[in-house]
């Protein structure tokens, strides 16, 4: 049987994400929210687009440098997209009582892109650092395999990774497989947690 990533559902209601383990991904419509424990409508979270791309590319067993690089290519691109709907929410939080609220969140992406800069972002916003949210839900360790994955994915899009720095980057499919796990888990956990400690659930 190929693996599958686990089905993660947002509440409509109080915007938690959490893991469903009996949900046939066909059947959602309407369910009960196991946070706010209200019928709410469940949506998979991110996408269904992304999840199905992310579980084609973890449940495959292709070994082929290009299937990898593929891979962290995607990767990369869906965890500084959720790094950006994150950033998009704390903003929105402050600023929306006023008007133009979206006009100054894209400009400040315009300014802010790529891993570094949003994380640079992240940490000016006032509701503590990335590194500390990271530690609060249990995964200090993925800030470096974040790093180390982004740094791959430069070298492949530039055409500078030589097989010489396998090694140094740990590039395997495990390494690869954990990673889209942990980055849905990540994103998933910063997310409540900054409903539970920082944002409004009723501000969205
Ligand atoms: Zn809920």
């Amino acid at each position: 049987m190929k693996q599958k990533l686990k089905i993660y559902l947002q509440c409509r209601k109080c915007h938690e994400i959490m893991v469903y383990p009996h949900i046939n991904e066909r059947s959602i419509k309407r369910e009960r929210c196991l946070n706010c424990n209200k019928f709410s409508t469940l949506i998979i979270w991110p996408s269904k687009e992304i999840i199905d791309i992310l579980n084609y590319l973890y449940s495959s067993n292709q070994s082929l440098n290009q299937f990898k690089y593929i891979s962290i290519t995607f990767l990369c691109s869906v965890s500084e997209a959720l790094l950006e709907n994150l950033l998009s929410l704390m903003i929105w939080q402050g600023l929306a009582p006023k008007h133009k609220a979206f006009n100054i969140i894209d400009s400040l992406f315009d300014g802010y892109q790529g891993r570094n800069k949003l994380l640079s972002l992240y940490n000016k916003l006032g509701y503590g650092k990335f590194k500390e949210h990271l530690k609060i839900i249990s995964r200090e360790k993925y800030f470096d395999d974040w790093r180390k994955l982004v740094e791959v994915r430069n070298k492949i899009v530039h055409g500078k990774l030589y097989i010489i720095d396998y090694p140094k980057y740990n590039i395997n499919v495990r390494f690869i497989k954990r990673l889209i796990v942990e980055t849905l888990e990540v994103f998933s956990g910063l997310n409540n947690y900054l409903l539970s400690k920082h944002l409004d659930r009723n501000i969205f």
